[in-house]
């Protein structure tokens, strides 16, 4: 194939994958479109990060990405090759390459296999390596992801969540691959053992060059570790961009809407507003025109009629509106002030009045 680029190693085109709904004796077969027509290139060595409230179909792209599920329309290219259309004997072959960390760390590992022989079971199966060099090599992954060797003879649920995704993370690497897909590989971690896995992933990508691709329904945890960001909307991308022009410069009202969702740590500077109104739109019967529009403050007659296709706005990033450019330079982030509606104000007002309430007097100061 001629299509690859020398900087792209994963090119999704017009990729659909459709799932069949309820069918009955007496009502005809449904089917609801996960992933609709999505054209992505992902540049070699990049942190590429996919977004968008659940059930828009994100998690069901990082699967087609490497191949765990098969796409109904389209192809998925690595490295030049249709991975989509290969036989499973080929497949295997380049699995090696393509790895998944999964967001639930304890139901993907084997409940009833050691650590060290959850990791170096990719080994066995990817590389010619003999047993010592395999034990070896698990312990030092263990190392690597922060965790003693000795704890290779230990089970999965002798383990916290944390440590449980490094292992999952030490899986990953074990056959050596090239990509690694992250599904919300952080969203069942408390916050704090978050950061410590998020940091992992960073160190990790630079040490064995990887190109990484993460999933999250949240812009605040991928913020510091994304090169480029797409977000989707009802399985559609809506915007791709480099990581501070998405910060900084909102363009989408999907996107602009997201940013004002993402919680400040201080009661002046956090919205309580709704960032969006109405619910997401049922993927059985998607919107015509624009899917966003039923939600969009600045919806036009033409949006519910024409769908805007994912276009370049000519600064590395695509965006798929109508009205893009009236956007452009007053874009509304959560780093600004956040608008506060009535009832905000009526709730801070409140929660002083308590606090001064509460505040000890003289008398109660011994
Ligand atoms: Fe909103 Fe119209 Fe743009 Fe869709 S095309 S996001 S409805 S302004």
């Amino acid at each position: 194939m001629s299509l690859r680029t020398p900087e792209t190693i994963i090119e999704t085109q017009a990729v659909t994958k459709r799932f069949s709904g309820s069918r009955g004796l007496f009502r005809p077969a449904t089917f609801v479109s996960a992933v609709n027509a999505v054209s992505l290139k992902i540049r070699r060595g990049e942190t590429f990060s996919i977004v968008g409230e659940s059930g828009c179909g994100k998690s069901t792209l990082a699967r087609l990405l490497v191949r765990l599920l098969h796409p109904s329309e389209g192809a998925v290219l690595y490295q030049g090759t249709d991975i989509s259309s290969l036989s499973e004997t080929d497949m295997r072959r380049l699995r090696k390459d393509l790895q998944f960390v999964f967001q639930d760390p304890f139901s993907s590992l084997n409940p009833r296999m050691t650590v060290g022989a959850l990791i170096e079971e990719p080994m066995k199966v990817h590389t010619s390596l003999s047993r010592p060099e395999r034990r070896q090599n698990v312990a030092e992954l263990l190392r690597k992801v922060g965790l003693r060797p000795a704890f290779s003879n230990r089970y999965p649920h002798e383990f916290s969540g944390g440590q449980r995704q490094r292992i999952g993370i030490a899986r990953a690497l074990a056959s050596g691959p090239k990509v690694i897909v992250g599904d919300e590989p952080v969203s069942a971690l408390d916050v704090s053992v978050q950061a410590q896995v998020i940091n992992l992933l960073e160190d990790l990508k630079a040490e064995f060059d990887l190109t990484l691709v993460l999933i999250a329904h949240d812009l605040a945890v991928i913020r510091h570790m994304s090169d480029r960001i797409a977000v989707m909307y009802l399985g559609e991308v809506v915007e791709l961009a480099p990581n501070e022009a998405l910060y900084n410069e909102p363009l989408h009202p999907y996107t602009q809407a997201l940013m004002q969702a993402i919680p400040i740590a201080s009661p002046h500077g956090r919205s309580m507003d709704a960032a969006l109104t109405g619910d997401v739109p049922s993927p059985l019967a998607p919107p015509a025109g624009c899917r966003f529009h039923p939600r969009c403050p600045h919806a036009s007659s033409l949006c519910s009629t024409e769908k805007p296709e994912l276009t370049e706005t000519g600064t590395d990033r695509m965006i798929a509106c109508h009205h893009w450019e009236k956007f452009a330079g007053n874009a509304q982030t959560h780093l600004r002030e956040p608008p506060r509606s009535a009832n905000a104000e009526k709730r801070f007002t409140l929660f002083r009045e308590r606090c001064q309430q509460q505040e000890p007097t003289t008398a109660d100061n011994p």
